[in-house]
């Protein structure tokens, strides 16, 4: 029988584990950490459940075509709702807006609440489902690295709307024809869904947008931490076997074709290895004496984030699944994350509530609060500094907004923040997406889903083609098993 050896259980791993285990091989997956989900796990604080990282789904058919596509029935493992009212945005003037995927809706609750027209915004929706529906399928669905990505019928289209792709200029260019400041700011905010800046990265991303406007935003019935649970049960029914606790040093290499990998002092040979780690760390730390793609190595991280976990013994109705509190000045914002390398005094706040849709996730009559601001890579920064600048800045934004004194109800904390991310997940600079987006040519510089130069080594997952995120890393998944020929 043939077999692969998968570096890493992250969601793109374990994706790949099963897609390969059901094309025939026998797949074995060496985790560093005790458990499946790399990034996309949950946490316990006090009595308080949390998913720890990822909080926004978006395309839930990528979750459901792995079971399919491996033979069985995704609704023997997975279950989810869509969200109707999707986010509750909060300014400082007393404003609160909800953003709707029904249109109608959304339009609505922007003439109410603003006093604008809703038009722009309607324009705008269409636009990014116009871009998306001209990309979407190259960059997600396929290597940008093999030729036969681009002789096809959707290349051919997507070349011919380039004028009306608006792809040299940035996201914040476009938006300001929403007129409205708030709802620029509303749409730039799409751009930290992978980690990037809006006065930076091109209008194409806006199609991000169209992913939670457009298709909607689903709710998995016990969190997010069912989807790698879900995929990792999957896997093991199919029969691949899981190594967790194991640390991958090293990746055979002989001739430049990978044979397998070392793994505490031993050596595990297989027909060929599928690497979901961080691709920054596999060449620096796995392969050093591999010719390393200096270029696609090189290229500037995504943002990070610090997320205070807080077990909240008091009930928000005001809130909802996910909110979010604007800053006064994002040029300012992003400009401190992006450029200065900090935070400013007054960060967009995101607040995502589980126990609003799930029952347990907070004791009786308490919720659990996600509470994440974007912060940026690792960079040298002083993060006690950063982390405690933070969560003063936090409690006195929310305490304004929602006329509350949030500190005395926290019963339950902790925090997530780039050190420990790093640390966690062995993700390079503890960035939360791999690279970003705000070079033009940042697509086509990421990582691609083999190597051109070892044979028989893949590559999936949030740093290498097409880029963080869950269903793009499942993406990356069903690309590397895509061009991996069936084992019998
Ligand atoms: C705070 C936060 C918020 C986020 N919010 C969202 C969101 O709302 N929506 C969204 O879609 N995405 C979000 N993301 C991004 C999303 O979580 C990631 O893009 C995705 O989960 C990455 O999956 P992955 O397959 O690349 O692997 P990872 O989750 O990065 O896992 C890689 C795995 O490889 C293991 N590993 C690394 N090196 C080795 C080695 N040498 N040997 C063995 N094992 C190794 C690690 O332990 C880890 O388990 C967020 C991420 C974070 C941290």
């Amino acid at each position: 029988m043939k077999t692969a050896i998968v570096i890493g259980a992250g969601i793109a791993g374990l994706a790949a584990a099963a897609r390969l285990q059901s094309k025939g091989y026998q797949v074995s997956v060496f985790e560093h950490r005790p458990y499946a989900g790399g990034k996309l796990t949950q946490i316990m604080v006090g009595d308080y459940r949390f998913d720890a990282g990822p909080s926004i789904f978006t395309m839930p058919q990528y979750v459901e075509e792995v079971f399919s596509e491996c033979g069985k029935n995704p609704k023997d493992y997975f279950e989810y709702h869509m969200v109707d009212e999707i986010c509750r945005y909060f300014w400082e003037d007393g404003t609160q807006l909800s953003s709707y995927c029904d249109i109608d809706k959304f339009s609505k609750e922007v003439e109410d609440k603003l006093k604008t027209d809703s038009a722009p915004v309607r324009k705008m929706v269409q636009k990014n489902k116009f871009k998306f529906e001209s990309v979407g399928n190259i960059f997600l669905r396929r290597s940008l690295h093999k030729v036969s990505s681009f002789t096809n019928f959707d290349t051919l289209r997507a070349v011919l709307r380039i004028p009306r792709l608006q792809l040299f200029q940035s996201m914040n260019q476009v938006n300001s024809r929403l007129k409205h400041p708030k709802l620029v700011q509303l749409f730039n905010r799409f751009a930290t869904y992978n980690g990037s800046n809006p006065f930076q990265a091109s209008s194409i991303l806006n199609l991000v947008g169209h992913l939670e406007l457009g298709l909607g935003i689903a709710m998995p019935k016990g969190g997010m931490h069912d989807i790698s649970q879900s995929v990792y049960k999957l896997a093991l029914d199919l029969g691949v076997k899981f190594h967790f606790g194991n640390k991958v040093d090293e990746i055979i290499l002989e001739n430049k074709v990978a044979k397998g990998i070392k793994v505490a002092g031993e050596s595990k040979m297989a027909d060929l290895v599928v690497c979901n780690m961080d691709v920054h760390y596999a060449y620096e730390k796995l392969m050093p004496n591999a010719a390393k793609p200096k270029k696609v190595l090189e290229q500037p991280r995504s943002s990070s984030g610090i997320v205070f976990y807080w077990g909240i013994r008091k009930s928000f109705p005001e809130l909802l699944l996910h909110n979010a509190f604007m800053t006064e000045d994002s040029a300012k914002e992003f400009d401190c994350i992006f450029n200065k390398k900090t935070i400013t005094e007054d960060p967009t706040i995101y607040i995502n509530i589980t126990s609003k849709h799930v029952a347990g996730d907070a004791p009786e009559g308490g919720e659990n609060w996600f509470t994440m601001v974007n912060v940026p890579h690792i960079e040298g920064q002083n993060w006690d500094e950063i982390i405690s600048k933070a969560r003063k800045s936090v409690i006195a934004k929310i305490n304004r907004i929602l006329k509350t004194d949030i500190e005395q109800f926290i019963e339950a904390e902790d925090v997530f923040e780039p050190r420990i991310i790093e640390a966690r997940t062995l993700s390079h600079k503890g960035s939360l997406y791999g690279i970003s987006s705000n070079t033009r040519t940042g697509a086509f510089f990421r990582h691609s889903n083999f190597s051109r130069n070892i044979k028989n080594l893949y590559f999936c997952g949030g740093s290498v083609h097409p880029g963080g995120g869950i269903p793009v890393c499942l993406s990356s998944a069903k690309i590397v098993a895509d061009m991996i020929p069936n084992a019998v």
